[in-house]
């Protein structure tokens, strides 16, 4: 049984990385980054620089995960 709490965080666990080569904003997976595999997912040139955004805020889910009522 999947946990649709533990995919979500698992697809939030990106890190956007600006790549000079295509000239646009790519995202990494957190892990990848961590572990030192930067490459562009596109040109997979390395020649990154991570994108420093603002805290993330408290995105509000359309709805309240389904399992929330049963706690
Ligand atoms: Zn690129």
């Amino acid at each position: 049984m999947s946990t649709p709490a533990a995919a979500y965080f698992a697809a939030a666990a990106r890190k956007q990385y600006f790549c000079y080569q295509c000239n646009r904003t790519v995202l990494i997976a957190a892990a990848a980054a961590a572990a030192g595999e930067l490459s562009c997912p596109d040109c997979h040139g390395d020649f990154l620089e991570e994108v420093t955004v603002p805290a993330p805020t408290f995105i509000p889910l359309p709805f309240p995960f389904p399992f929330a009522r049963c706690v």
